[in-house]
């Protein structure tokens, strides 16, 4: 994946004019956890209405504690589907095992490697036999090069069509939840022709810092930003401290379109 074996940027093309490409940007969001059709259908008009054009959610949530919410699984997936399908909206989803792949596959337009499985590497193996796009997230604790190589298993085994995510990692710092590493952004620029997206949500962790860390991401050179947003981020079934307002979330939208020529 290194710019030294490809110079020209990747581009990635989902169908219907969604790019996620260098000299872009391509804007995804949508909640932490699908929750149900009217929070569904719900985001999805939200969506719409600020012109983008990706949706985010999981499905399968890796959760810290095994009591709670985990997510809908695969009907939940088949609901969103039928919803983002009617309204020309991309999915984005995580996949957290190799059954997964198969099962996930006529529903999603993009595999998410979510930041506890970038080195389960026959996750990695298997994602590297399909074509469809597969964005990887930082490891919580992960270096750089460590990402750089994850990418290198799916790359490797045959998938070209990869993105990279910066979501923060963990230090000694206990003031907000991850520490952004703004650093990488730039940094994995100049190593990888792949797309580098930032993920401000889970960055900082917290709702009110979500903006200028997102603001901060593109002016580092991100390609992207993934966000979480829901209609009452108090009753989000998950992440809902970290989770944009619509409100907010259109805030978000203008104040990103402003900055994006000034990289
Ligand atoms: C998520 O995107 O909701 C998520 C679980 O992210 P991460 O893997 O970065 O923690
Ligand atoms: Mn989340």
């Amino acid at each position: 994946v290194s710019r030294k074996w490809k110079v020209a940027p990747t581009t990635i093309n989902l169908g219907d004019d969604v790019l996620i490409r260098e000299g872009a940007l391509a804007v995804m969001a949508g909640p932490c956890s699908i929750e149900g059709e009217e929070q569904i259908a719900k985001t999805i008009e939200h969506l719409k209405s600020n012109g983008i054009r990706i949706m985010r959610g999981g499905v399968y949530k890796p959760r810290s504690s095994p009591y709670s919410f985990r997510g809908m699984g695969i009907e939940g997936l088949k609901i969103w589907h039928d919803h983002a399908r009617e309204a020309n909206i991309k999915i984005i989803t995580e996949v957290m095992q190799v059954s997964q792949i198969e099962e996930m596959y006529d529903y999603i337009d993009i595999y998410q490697v979510g930041a506890r499985n970038t080195q389960n590497f026959n996750l990695l193996d298997e994602l590297g036999k399909v074509d469809k796009p597969v964005m990887i997230k930082r490891g919580i604790s992960g270096t750089i090069d460590e990402l750089l190589y994850s990418a290198e298993y799916v790359f490797s085994a045959g998938n070209e069509r990869l993105v990279l995510c910066e979501r923060g990692i963990r230090t000694y710092e206990r003031a907000s939840r991850n520490t952004m590493d703004l650093n990488a952004i730039p940094i994995l620029k100049e190593k990888t022709h792949l797309p580098v997206v930032a993920d401000p949500s889970h960055g900082v962790g917290i709702r009110h810092h979500v903006e200028p860390i997102a603001l901060a991401s593109i002016m580092a050179g991100a390609d992207g930003i993934i966000y979480e947003t829901h209609e009452k981020p108090e009753e989000a079934f998950s992440d809902g401290q970290q989770t944009l307002n619509f409100t907010e979330s259109r805030q978000l939208i203008r104040k990103m379109k402003e900055v994006i020529d000034l990289r």
